[in-house]
């Protein structure tokens, strides 16, 4: 029998069929243009309203703060961007964690080449940001604070009602990609401080391609797209109707399965954490262990490389990542984990493992079984770790 176990939802999840089926009709029979006065047109416009508001209702906004976009790369851009250049006036100051995903350290690396200053605030070996360093980095030229909510590699979820609260008090425009941490922990919008909000659908059982970025009324942005009249004149084009459609339904869904969704991972979690330290020796867990998504286990082992190690599992019919996907393919170490303090040598031996709505006990008994082995092979082949077996050199 061929195995076929996914374990890494932190990239891209399936879409759930009931999903799929609620979009559908919008590639076919209700294929109108939301802008347009006739009746197919309106439905779709109808379709439109509805998901803004089933995204609204996820994290306690009002739907006039929802706007569509192409997913969460774009949101962090049009974030960032948006409120850089719209309070220039004010100041060119934005501070951001050494951590966050691409979306946003690019669109930093982008700002600050034309003329923007950025913080990049440190993390501890837990990848932690500290309030203190956030307080400390504040000047008076600050308009932007974006810290993730969780991060995508390590699984480490920030203190986001602090930051958010001290956002507030300092009349600091406040953002978080929240990609990964959708689905996976309560958000409200209003009790976290929340002033924009990054989420996109393939994290949590939607589709490719479409996202939103909640703005909060009265926050200073530029649009993102100009064109037509669509997302209030902020990001033109004709609406991605089915993607949105899709978007919608798979947010309700996610927050209706949270605490059934939530206790399920822990455990596979927790058993496969628990398990792997305890079976392999040399090997380190990556992020907060308490402050940590619940489908979330990142693992460094020495004397190994993470791309053989993921071909092996892949024999083994295991679908794995080290460090992000986005990284993958290329041999830089992942400027997480050398965040967090891990060499370039630990960095590279690094597995993530993203546990899913489809896997199952058995999938993790049958990870546990695999791993050791290829583990102690891909070992067998390192000249150091051979010396460290012969006592002749320390860890
Ligand atoms: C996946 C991810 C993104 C990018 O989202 P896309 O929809 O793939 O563009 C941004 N931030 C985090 C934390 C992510 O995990």
């Amino acid at each position: 029998m061929e195995t076929h176990i996914y374990l890494d939802h932190a990239a891209t999840t399936p879409v759930k069929r009931e999903v799929l089926e609620a979009m559908l009709p919008y590639f076919s029979e209700k294929f109108g243009n939301p802008s347009s006065v006739y009746s197919i047109g309106r439905e779709s416009r109808k379709a439109l309203d509805e998901a803004r508001e089933q995204v609204a209702n996820a994290i306690g906004a009002q739907p006039k703060e929802i706007y569509f976009t192409s997913g969460g790369s774009e949101s962090d851009n049009w974030a960032l961007k948006g409120v850089a250049y719209a309070n220039k006036s004010k100041g060119n100051h934005i501070i951001t964690s050494s951590i966050e995903h691409h979306a946003i350290h690019n669109a930093c690396k982008y700002l600050e080449n034309d003329g923007f200053e950025v913080t990049y605030l440190p993390v501890d070996l837990n990848g932690l940001i500290s309030i203190d360093d956030l307080k400390e980095a504040i000047r008076p030229t600050t308009t932007l604070i974006s810290i993730m909510f969780a991060n995508n590699e390590i699984g480490t979820i920030q203190p986001i009602k602090e930051i958010g609260k001290f956002a507030r008090e300092k009349g600091i425009c406040f953002h978080t990609d929240a990609v990964q941490a959708m689905g996976n922990i309560t958000i409200n919008v209003d009790d976290l401080n929340i002033d924009l909000l990054s989420l996109s659908a393939h994290k949590f059982y939607g589709p490719k391609g479409i996202g939103a970025l909640y703005i909060r009324k009265n926050v200073k942005i530029t649009s993102f797209i100009q064109g037509g009249g669509q997302e209030k004149g902020r990001r033109a084009g004709t609406e991605n109707v089915a993607g949105i459609v899709g978007l919608g339904k798979a947010i309700e869904l996610a927050v209706q399965n949270l605490d059934s969704y939530n206790s399920k991972l822990l455990y596979l979690r927790d058993k496969l954490i628990k398990n792997v330290m305890e079976r392999i020796p040399f090997v380190r867990l990556n992020g907060d262990s308490i402050k940590r998504l619940p489908g979330n286990a990142n693992f460094s082992f020495d004397f190994i490389e993470g791309e053989s190690l993921l071909l092996m599992l892949d024999m083994k019919g295991i679908a794995a990542s080290s460090g992000s996907a986005c990284s993958s393919g290329s041999l830089d170490p992942s400027h997480v984990l050398l965040a967090i303090g891990l060499s370039h040598e630990t960095s590279h031996g690094s597995l993530r493992l993203t546990i899913g709505d489809d896997n199952t006990e058995e999938h993790i008994d049958y990870v546990l079984e695999v791993l050791s082995p290829i583990v102690e092979r891909l070992r067998e082949m390192s000249p150091l770790y051979e010396k460290v077996k012969r006592g002749e050199k320390d860890v």
